[in-house]
């Protein structure tokens, strides 16, 4: 693979040029749901997620739909995540536990209304803990929530024309 073809966070791997490049001129549109055409009704083979009239959902799969790769589980595969969320400060050091369930209980509220809103890896480091996410939404309500919850400092960052942010919650 050439180094302009390599896949980023916007740009998943293969077949995605010939779409044409203003896919990633919005940085609102996740490049992982346009540079794929699914044909409805369809069913991720790996989650289990359905696609019904444009929509991603949970749901039973109706008899005869299509078994495709949703596009959070082509990010999960790729590991290519669109958002990142730091945890940090010895506030959060000290109340790890509590903080990370704050994380996982909006992670999971998020996933039942945008099902392809998802924490792709959660790594736990000695100063910190880094979240990565399948889209850039889930990062800014986890960090408002820690930010409502223990106040800290959040500081959101977005990439410039990509579909990609960068979070991070700090507190000392
Ligand atoms: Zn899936």
């Amino acid at each position: 693979m050439s180094k302009r073809n390599a896949p980023t966070p916007t740009r998943p791997a293969g077949g995605i040029d010939r779409h044409g490049a203003r896919v990633f001129d919005d940085a609102s549109h996740d490049p992982y749901r346009s540079s794929v055409k699914y044909k409805e009704p369809a069913v991720c083979e790996t989650c289990g997620v359905v696609l019904h009239q444009g929509r991603w959902h949970w749901a039973m799969a109706e008899p005869g739909a299509h078994g495709v790769v949703c596009p959070a589980c082509r990010r999960a595969r790729d590991k290519l995540p669109a958002g990142t969320l730091t945890l940090e400060g010895a506030f959060f050091v000290a109340h790890r536990t509590e903080t990370m369930n704050l994380v996982r209980n909006e992670a999971e509220r998020e996933n039942e209304e945008h099902a392809l809103n998802r924490i792709l890896a959660i790594d736990e480091q000695n100063d910190r803990t880094i979240v990565s996410t399948t889209d850039i939404h889930l990062p800014q309500r986890i960090g408002r929530a820690l930010e409502r919850a223990w106040d800290g400092d959040l500081v959101i960052h977005h990439a410039k024309g990509e579909y990609s942010i960068d979070v991070r919650w700090r507190r000392d």
